[in-house]
């Protein structure tokens, strides 16, 4: 058997951990002695049953964090698997096999192996490198990175630039980072109208029919143009259900569920008095429930876009491309720290899949990039 470079052996041995959401099983225990071994100060924050920890190495000035979780989605049928899920080995095509291996069990490995060898480069770094882990991104996430953040904004605990070690890479590491995200909103509109027989629609109040121009008037409406960073605000309507499954009956009531993507030149405050007015102009009875699921963020150029760009073009010759599309993810709470947040990781074309792998060159490739950030940003 060949040796397994710093990052593969240290991602193996958290594939090997089966920490199916929300469970953590030693993985963060074995980061954190790695981290309290090379001068960290180390912080379970376990809230209710998630495991999360904080760590932080320095003193003043400015501090980069990395976040990132332990948990990974179960694995699906395991006869659908050429391998066992959790063996965790490097193929004979060079490829890291194993659930998490690009969600995101070998960022964290290449975070923790680029760290470990910038502290030992430079001992005397200027300002503080933490990590933010959670064991519950893919679950929930109600006691994870959202709880951990709100307690270290109690108490004034700064945090100036965060790399997400999520899978941004579309085919190759580096070409693609996230320096945002859309938020998320989702309404659960109903609609009362007076049931009734099909044969005397005089005496009932068809919701379906009242609904229709308004339903209409929201799929058509624009919101907004979007800007540089993000594509025009979408709505759509995933779920529409009114009738009683006889043909003789007008319903008495309509429901449907819709959802915005929006981005930052919307606010949740505008979105919600647009919809509502729309309804009112058809002079529905309605009611909405409305649920956020994320507000957008966005990180421009700046110190922490510059210097992971610089680092990818160093590192792999490649220019990187930001962009702000996909799901909402945990960059979206540490972002409200007024934190530089950027996702950057490996490629993404197998996460969630059945036979979960990727390129275990790009895994050295990436702590190389994570490296020279660390350099760019926080060498003396
Ligand atoms: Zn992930």
């Amino acid at each position: 058997m060949t040796t397994l470079s710093p990052t593969l052996e240290l991602a193996c041995e958290l594939i090997r951990r089966a920490s199916v959401t929300p469970l953590d099983e030693g993985c963060q225990q074995l980061m954190m002695e790695r981290l309290a071994a090379c001068g960290f100060t180390v912080e379970p924050m376990n809230i209710e049953d998630v495991d999360n920890f904080w760590a932080r190495r320095g003193g003043e000035g400015p501090v980069l964090c990395f976040a990132g979780h332990t948990d990974v989605v179960p694995t699906g049928p395991l006869e659908a698997w050429q391998h066992a899920p959790f063996a965790a080995f490097v193929d004979e095509e060079g490829m890291l096999r194993g659930r998490g291996a690009a969600d995101m069990k070998g960022s964290l490995a290449a975070m923790l192996v680029a760290v470990e060898r910038f502290v030992a480069d430079h001992p005397l770094h200027r300002g503080a490198i933490a990590f933010l882990i959670t064991s519950d991104e893919e679950g929930p996430a109600l006691h994870g990175t959202q709880a951990v953040v709100e307690r270290l904004a109690k108490r004034n605990e700064r945090l100036d630039w965060c790399i997400v070690g999520e899978p941004s890479s579309t085919s190759l590491v580096g070409d693609m980072v996230k320096n945002g995200r859309r938020g998320s909103l989702n309404g659960h509109l109903r609609v009362r109208g007076v049931q009734g027989h099909v044969a005397y629609p005089h005496l009932a109040k068809n919701p379906i029919h009242l609904a229709a121009p308004a339903l209409a008037e929201l799929a058509g409406e624009h919101w907004d143009a979007g800007n540089a960073f993000f594509p025009p605000t979408s709505f759509q309507i995933s779920n529409l259900n009114s009738g009683t499954g006889t043909t003789n009956v007008i319903p008495g009531e309509l429901n449907c569920l819709f959802n915005f993507r929006f981005s930052t030149e919307s606010t949740v405050e505008g979105l919600q008095q647009r919809v509502e007015a729309i309804l009112d102009k058809h002079g529905l009875d309605w009611q909405v429930d409305w649920s956020l699921s994320g507000l957008p963020f966005l990180t421009e150029p700046g110190a922490l876009l510059d210097a992971v760009s610089a680092s990818i073009r160093e590192v792999t010759g490649r220019e990187t491309v930001a962009s702000t599309s996909g799901g909402t993810s945990d960059g979206r709470f540490i972002a409200t720290l007024g934190t530089q947040v950027v996702e950057l990781g490996p490629v993404n074309a197998t996460i969630h899949q059945v036979n979960e792998r990727v390129l275990a060159s790009d895994l050295e490739l990436l702590t190389e990039i994570y490296y020279q950030t660390l350099v760019r940003l926080l060498a003396n």
